[in-house]
């Protein structure tokens, strides 16, 4: 197993925790506001004027409101604490960047009106062949190869120089301005932003664990309040 395959393996198994952890804490914040002496279950199917029905509604708005706007205020923390480290111009971004979409599918994604479509499109044509992404970072086309990840497209920017400068730096697309805005997405090796990766991992995977279990609470509360 190479590195990053232990480092994915690793991350995982953060993961795996975390989210158990989050899960614990989301679920003692709904009970908090759960009435008293009250027996039914969160997602049970209660009639609309019911007790179990009105803790359902203060739970949705706990979570919407409450803990998901904390959340994207966390977020932008970790934005603007990356423009404490810099960019090395090691252009690996602009050589390899990776999609789950087909050209054809950004194409109409762009249509439909998605902005990063829309501009990821406006720098991006694919590669030939995945040995031609290779060339630019094996190991990673190898740990997406291991993972069963076959549905990836990889791209690169016609405008990058031989010296790897980009060769319309003023006019660039906000993606590479903003790039990297995810901060639980892959970064080269050589990337300069790793080490800001490294120190907000922890917290953004914390994140990113509580908004999926607000997801799946919203969705199954709709869910069991539209069969009334
Ligand atoms: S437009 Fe410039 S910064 Fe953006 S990907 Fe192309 S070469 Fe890189
Ligand atoms: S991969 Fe990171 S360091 Fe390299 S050019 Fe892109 S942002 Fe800069």
């Amino acid at each position: 197993m190479n590195n990053l395959n232990n480092s994915l393996t690793e991350l995982r198994k953060k993961y795996r925790e975390i989210f158990i952890k989050s899960a614990n804490e989301i679920t003692k914040k709904i009970n908090e506001i759960k009435p008293k002496n009250f027996k039914g279950e969160l997602l049970d199917c209660y009639p609309s004027d019911s007790e179990g029905f009105i803790w359902q509604t203060k739970v949705l708005d706990l979570l919407k409101e409450n803990i998901s706007k904390e959340i994207f205020r966390k977020l932008n923390e970790i934005l603007a604490y990356r423009t404490k480290f810099n960019c090395v111009g090691c252009a690996t971004c602009c050589k390899l960047a990776c999609s789950e979409y087909s050209p054809e599918e950004l194409k109409q994604k762009a249509t439909n009106g998605d902005n990063f479509a829309s501009q990821f499109i406006s720098i991006f044509v694919p590669y030939k062949s995945i040995e031609e992404a290779s060339k630019i970072y094996p190991e990673y086309i190898n740990l997406l190869k291991e993972n069963g990840e076959e549905n990836v497209y990889f791209y690169h920017c016609p405008k990058l120089t031989k010296d790897n400068r980009c060769s319309d730096y003023e006019n660039r697309p906000q993606i590479c301005r903003d790039f990297p805005d995810n901060p639980l997405s892959f970064l080269p090796k050589s990337c300069g932003y790793n080490e800001w990766k490294t120190e907000i991992e922890p917290i953004a995977l914390m994140l990113h664990a509580m908004l999926e279990i607000i997801e799946f609470y919203t969705d199954r509360i709709a869910q069991t309040q539209s069969n009334q």
